[in-house]
């Protein structure tokens, strides 16, 4: 942080900053004033959020203001916040987000606790194969492999972009040796090939076609739609999912699925008519809502085509 011997506009002092920007925001119905006045001050400063307190009558000079403002301008062009700094907290884990991949919503957190579930329910420590498919930026496998190092973890995305995002994320959590990125367009990379994985797990595109100009202008405006759209009945790419990650999973395997609230009765008459699954469960997220489609592969079940 800049203090200069002779600030220009020295009554511009951080935390009087923070509140003229909270307010700001505030008048223009941007959600978490405060946090979001202090996070994009401390970004603007190179400075973490503590030091704002450290430092709160600290004057800025007019550099660091117009480095605040810029800032503020972006966020009432209602870009997120996570797009702003360039990261986003996931699992606990720091990650990078570009527009080229969705940021990570906390919901999608209950996907890999049941996932560490499964994972943990056989009490065997043999080794097992894990993909995700359309990883973004590789949130929930990422998630996954910093929990267990014994495992192996793969990752696909259409996206070169996105497969880059989930690579770096991975360096900067110093686990890019166990987790293999693919671009691929689902499960294309394995074709031919069966029996391949102990779990395949995905947070596909599920939001209706004709849902996307509800959503928030935030997301509307700066997230990948590609990540969100699901085609006309939301379901189009769980469906594709559903009807071929069984030729990849191993005897037993489990296909995890995040999904709409809106979408279990569907999602399950679509699940049932693959025949390809058994102990279908579905569970809901830390808002109550159904969010979650855990099946096994059947016994019995074909090999791959
Ligand atoms: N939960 C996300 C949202 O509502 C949708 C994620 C998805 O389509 N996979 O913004």
């Amino acid at each position: 942080m800049h203090n200069p011997a002779q600030p220009d506009r020295p009554e511009w002092t951080i935390m009087k900053l923070i509140r003229w920007a909270a307010n700001y925001f505030d008048s223009h119905d941007i959600d978490s004033s405060r946090a979001t006045a202090e996070i994009l001050l401390a970004h603007a400063l190179n400075a973490r959020r503590i030091d704002l307190y450290l430092h709160y009558d600290q004057p800025l000079n007019s550099d660091e203001r117009d480095r605040f403002k810029a800032l503020i301008k972006r966020r009432l062009n209602r870009e997120p916040v996570a797009y702003i700094v360039g990261c986003k907290e996931f699992w606990s884990m720091e990650l990078e987000v570009t527009t080229d991949v969705l940021i990570p919503r906390p919901e999608t957190e209950c996907l890999v606790e049941r996932a560490l579930e499964r994972l943990g329910r056989e009490s065997n420590s043999k080794s097992k194969s894990i993909l995700e498919l359309g990883t973004g930026s590789g949130a929930v496998i990422l998630a996954l492999a910093s929990e267990n190092s014994r495992h192996f973890y793969w990752g696909t995305d259409i996206s070169v972009n996105a497969v880059l995002v989930a690579r770096r994320n991975a360096i900067r959590h110093g686990i890019e040796t166990r987790v293999y990125f693919i671009v691929a367009d689902w499960l294309t990379a394995f074709r031919g090939q069966s029996g391949l994985f102990d779990l395949i797990i995905s947070n596909p595109p599920y939001v209706r076609s004709g849902d996307l100009v509800k959503l928030q202008p935030e997301i509307q405006a700066h997230e990948p739609l590609s990540a969100l759209d699901g085609a006309e009945d939301g379901l189009r790419c769980l469906r594709k999912i559903v009807q071929s990650a069984h030729l990849y999973l191993k005897p037993a395997g489990v296909l995890l699925l995040e999904m709409g609230a809106d979408q279990k009765a569907q999602l399950k008459q679509m699940i049932n008519k693959c025949g390809q699954y058994e102990n279908i469960e579905f569970y809901k997220d830390y808002s109550g809502y159904d969010r979650i489609a855990a099946m096994t592969k059947r016994k019995n079940c074909c090999a791959a085509g």
